[in-house]
Order: structure tokens, then C-alpha cells, then sequence
């Protein structure tokens, strides 16, 4: 019981306790995981939406906790930039990555997904070059997916560091488009090489007009602006022919291929491939 300072008292929860024990725990497993080799790879395809080759594939990261099984990002990728672990669990990511894109044809690329926290941590963009650097992979053949809340830290830090990227050769593509606050600020600040547009829209696709209405007009911008555009999430096919009418460039999504093992990527775009 503690004194609250107006006179009252309030209570510990014990469901309070209990949470904090959780993550305390979470934290020195995470702390753990790196070195134990309890990450992995993920690979999902991108499609191109025309001619339907895959085009390279978005490594999303998997944590297979002892006693608890897959972990989801989502709940381990937040406690990891509270730590700082993003960055070495990120620099990780990004050497894996390339490890096994070179060892795929040279026209498929791999894509990494770069956290706001992890971008303004110290370290990234040795750790992009090192990664280019000991697997010797094309850079033109990685490509960095960052938020919109990288930019919302709107310095010229953030900028320069974009920039100094690009200069080693790498794509830079905006992730889940059209979630943030100042979207379309955000691509008149930088000229992104791709513009994923986030699963949110594509989800009521052919259900609700607004949706199309949004994506059709998200699609005319990245035309008029040149950019790529991929649309995430896509499960139907029907929302695979109305991107195609709008004119997306590329897919991803349940319909082509679940983010799937490195040996089931291989054996996809071997499949896939015409000739
Ligand atoms: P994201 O970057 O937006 O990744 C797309 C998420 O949507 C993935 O979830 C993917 O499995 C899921 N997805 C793809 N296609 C479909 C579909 O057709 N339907 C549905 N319902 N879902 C689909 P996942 O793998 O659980 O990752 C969640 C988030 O965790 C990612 O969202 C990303 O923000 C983060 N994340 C994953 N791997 C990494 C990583 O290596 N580094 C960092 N910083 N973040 C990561
Ligand atoms: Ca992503
Ligand atoms: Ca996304
Ligand atoms: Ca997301």
C-alpha cells in the first residue's frame, strides 16, 4: 500500500506485479536469444504484379523462445528497442539477410526492416556496410524498410543518415504508407525508392469504397512521383485484379506466399520462375 500524496492510498495490483515479472523475464530471454542462435529468418515473396515473377522476398524476423515457442515480432521488437537490443539484434538481421540473398539469382533482392529506435540508435550504418561488406551482395539488391516514425523525427540527422545510406547503394523503401500522421510530408521530404502501402487498405479492398478510392490515389502518386509501389497483405484475389486495374507495380501478401523458411523461399522462386 502506498500514500499517493493527496491523502488517499492505492494498490498494487497484483496482475500489475505479475505483468512486471512477465516482462522482466521476456527481457533477460531476449537478452539471451542472440547468442543462444534462437532467431530466425523469415522470407516472404514480392511479387511483381504484371508479369507475376517474384521479385525478391522481406526477411521478417522469428524468435523461437525456449519453453514458449514463436514469440511474434510485435511483441518482442518493442521490448528490444526499450533495451537497445534492437541493435545488435538488427545488425544481426541485416548479416543473415544478405548471407542468403547472395546465394539467390542475381534479380531477386531482399528487403529489412529498420525500427524508428533503431534508426537513431548508433551503429546502423556500419553495420548496413559491414553487412554488404562481408557477404558481398549487390547493394542495389537490399533495400531498408523504414516508418513513417523515422521521419517524424523530422532533423536533418534523420536526412543525412537517409542520405549517407543511399550513397552506399541501398533502396530505401517507406513502410505501412498512409499510418502516420503527415504521409504525403513525408515523401516530399525524401524521394523513397518504394512505397508500401499499409495492409489496412488493401484489407477492405473491394468492400468499401473509400479504401479503393484511398489506394487508387496512393497508386497515382507514386506513379506521378515514379516511386514503386507494393501493396501489403494481399489475400484475395480480387484485391490482386483491382490493384492490377490501378496500376500497382507489386504484391505481397497471403494470396502469393506466406512469409515462409529460407529453404521454402528458394524452392518458391525456383518453382516460380519461368525457364
Ligand atoms: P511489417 O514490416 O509491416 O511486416 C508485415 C507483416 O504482415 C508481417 O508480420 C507479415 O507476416 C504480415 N503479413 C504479410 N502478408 C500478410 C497477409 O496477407 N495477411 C496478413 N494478415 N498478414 C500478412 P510479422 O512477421 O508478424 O511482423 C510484424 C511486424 O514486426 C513487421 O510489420 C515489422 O514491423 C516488425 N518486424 C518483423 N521483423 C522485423 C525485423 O527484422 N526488424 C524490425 N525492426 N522489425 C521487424
Ligand atoms: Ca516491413
Ligand atoms: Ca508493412
Ligand atoms: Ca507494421
Amino acid at each position: 500500500v502506498k500514500e499517493n500524496g493527496r491523502g488517499d492510498f492505492c494498490f498494487f495490483a497484483p496482475e500489475m506485479n505479475q505483468r512486471l515479472m512477465e516482462r522482466r523475464a521476456l527481457e533477460a530471454d531476449l537478452r539471451r536469444a542472440l547468442g543462444e542462435g534462437e532467431f530466425r529468418l523469415h522470407y516472404q515473396p514480392q511479387i511483381d504484379l504484371p508479369s507475376g515473377r517474384v521479385i525478391g522476398a522481406e526477411a521478417l524476423l522469428r524468435w523461437n523462445r525456449p519453453g514458449w515457442g514463436n514469440v511474434s515480432p510485435d511483441q518482442f521488437i518493442p521490448l528490444a528497442e526499450e533495451t537497445g537490443l534492437i541493435a545488435q539484434i538488427g545488425a544481426w538481421t541485416l548479416q543473415e539477410a544478405c548471407r542468403l540473398a547472395v546465394t539467390w539469382p542475381e534479380e531477386l533482392g531482399v528487403a529489412v526492416n529498420v525500427s524508428a529506435v533503431q534508426f537513431r540508435l548508433p551503429g546502423l550504418y556500419e553495420a548496413v556496410a559491414a553487412a554488404l561488406a562481408t557477404t558481398g551482395l549487390r547493394p542495389s539488391r537490399l533495400e531498408l524498410e523504414i516508418t513513417e516514425g523515422v521521419l517524424l523525427h523530422d532533423t536533418d540527422e534523420t536526412l543525412a543518415m537517409l542520405y549517407r545510406l543511399r550513397r552506399l547503394g541501398v533502396k530505401i523503401a517507406m513502410d505501412d504508407f498512409g499510418t502516420g500522421y503527415s504521409s504525403l510530408g513525408y515523401l516530399q521530404k525524401f524521394s523513397f525508392d518504394k512505397i508500401k502501402i499499409d495492409r489496412g487498405f488493401i484489407r477492405s479492398l473491394g468492400q468499401d469504397a473509400n479504401s479503393e478510392a484511398i489506394v487508387r490515389a496512393v497508386v497515382g502518386i507514386t506513379r506521378s512521383l515514379g516511386v514503386r509501389a507494393n501493396a501489403e497483405g494481399v489475400e484475395t484475389d480480387s484485391q490482386a485484379r483491382l490493384l492490377q486495374a490501378e496500376g500497382c507495380g507489386e504484391v505481397q501478401g497471403y494470396l502469393f506466399g506466406k512469409p515462409m523458411p529460407a529453404e521454402d523461399f528458394r524452392a518458391f522462386f525456383l518453382n516460380v520462375r519461368p525457364g
